[in-house]
């Protein structure tokens, strides 16, 4: 057997300041400029460095930023990052997948760094995957990466869609593409629970589909039953078909993209509810509001905006609107109404959005029982360290 490595053999060495190490020990998966002594040399960007304290002990592996942010820990272990690595943290994350979602045909298969493969997403659709790289040392790991899906997963195909701006701040531009094997059809069909969904891998939003939601949707499918609704930024019909396969008299769909409206258009058909959805091509805000002075009423309401805020000093702003939609959604529920309502950003704490919430009913003059505060599936896992990996939250109650 092989010694094992010394501190500082494997990977350039990257300092903290003093008293700066109480993050990375708490097994948070980030380390800011700030942190450093100095800037990080531009040979390391995107490599792996290691992590020392200001004593010269080891921490950790870590990716190392070119314009992004410094530092993302890959290992607490002083271990080579190479292929067999990757195929260590890949196996571990299927491993995940198959116990707690089996039977499920679209999964998130790697959750960047909660599955300890920071600024890396894999989406499985059926044979096809769904790769997004959000930083340079993700990118160098993408060969490797797409190797070990091959032999792992067996895919028929492996696309890119790192359309994503964030990029930019790495210095890199967006990037779409077959990375392997065969080019995905333009609609796959997908089975969720009881509702199938076409998925656009090359050029619908985000991946293709908001996997996210799937544990939401299932549930708001048992309780729509001879019900009204109104799902406002709908998408491609996620919510409005279990909702309809559920049983709804009515589904009404809203969103501003008309290529999302296809898409839900066809999803209806493909599963035999078309006559009870209805889409809505509009601004959610303005059609809420006007929903209100015409008196429309609804049984249940839901909302899963896009994010509103993406970095801390939008939060104010992201407030007003989740503050806005949902006083809108309490006016027009009926008593004993259902509210299902989402937040998807990361800069909205749990606490903070439920707090927003409340006062929404409270400015709508209404008595809000909250039955539930849910999360995303098993295969959008979070660091139990890092509040910031908890990005979906999902508020179910009913009103007086
Ligand atoms: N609930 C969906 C996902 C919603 S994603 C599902 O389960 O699949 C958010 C949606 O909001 C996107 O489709 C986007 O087009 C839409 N959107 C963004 N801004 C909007 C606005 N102001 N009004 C209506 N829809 C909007």
């Amino acid at each position: 057997m092989s010694a094992d490595p010394q501190p500082g053999s494997l990977y350039p060495i990257v300092k903290l300041k003093r008293g700066r190490e109480g993050r990375v020990k708490s097994g948070h998966p980030w380390i800011f400029a700030g942190d450093l002594h100095g800037p990080i040399a531009r040979e390391a960007q995107g490599s792996p460095v290691e992590v020392h304290d200001d004593r010269g002990r080891f921490l950790a592996i870590a990716a190392a930023g070119s314009g992004g942010l410094a530092l993302r820990i890959l290992s607490r272990q002083l271990e080579p990052i190479d292929r067999a690595w990757i195929g260590r943290r890949l196996s571990e994350a299927i491993a995940i997948r198959r116990r707690f979602l089996s039977d499920a045909e679209a999964v998130r298969l790697i959750n960047a760094e909660s599955d300890g493969l920071p600024a890396l997403v894999v989406d499985r659709y059926g044979p096809f995957l769904s790769i997004q790289s959000l930083s340079l040392a993700a990118d160098r790991m993408l060969p490797d990466l797409v190797e070990e899906l091959v032999s792992q997963v067996a895919p028929e195909g492996i696309y890119e869609r790192s359309d994503v701006p964030i990029r930019a701040l790495e210095g890199l531009e967006e990037r779409t593409g077959v990375l392997w094997g065969e080019d995905p059809p333009d609609f796959l069909t997908i089975k969720e629970g009881r509702s199938r969904f076409l998925v656009d891998i090359k050029t619908g939003q985000k991946t293709g589909f908001f996997l996210d939601q799937r544990p939401n949707r299932q549930r708001l499918q048992t309780l729509c039953a001879g019900k009204r609704v109104l799902n406002a930024f709908c998408y491609s019909g996620g919510f409005s078909i279990p909702a309809a396969i559920g049983g709804a008299a009515e589904v009404v769909g809203v969103d501003v993209s008309a290529s999302a409206l296809d898409l839900a258009r066809r999803n209806a058909e493909l599963n035999g509810v078309g006559d009870r959805c209805r889409w809505v091509e509009a601004n959610a805000f303005d059609h809420l509001r006007d929903l209100d002075r015409d008196r429309k009423r609804y049984d249940v309401v839901i909302l899963d905006p896009p994010a509103f805020t993406k970095s801390k000093d939008s939060v104010p702003g992201a407030i007003r609107g989740y503050k806005e939609i949902n006083l809108r959604a309490l006016k027009i529920l009926e008593p004993g109404g259902l509210l299902v309502s989402s937040s998807c950003s990361h800069h909205m704490d749990a606490e903070l959005f439920l707090s927003v919430v409340s006062d929404a009913a409270a400015d709508a003059g209404r008595t809000l029982r909250m039955i539930d505060y849910s999360g995303p599936g098993p295969d959008h896992p979070s660091l139990a360290a890092a509040p910031e990996t908890r990005y979906l939250k999902c508020f179910w109650g009913i009103v007086r």
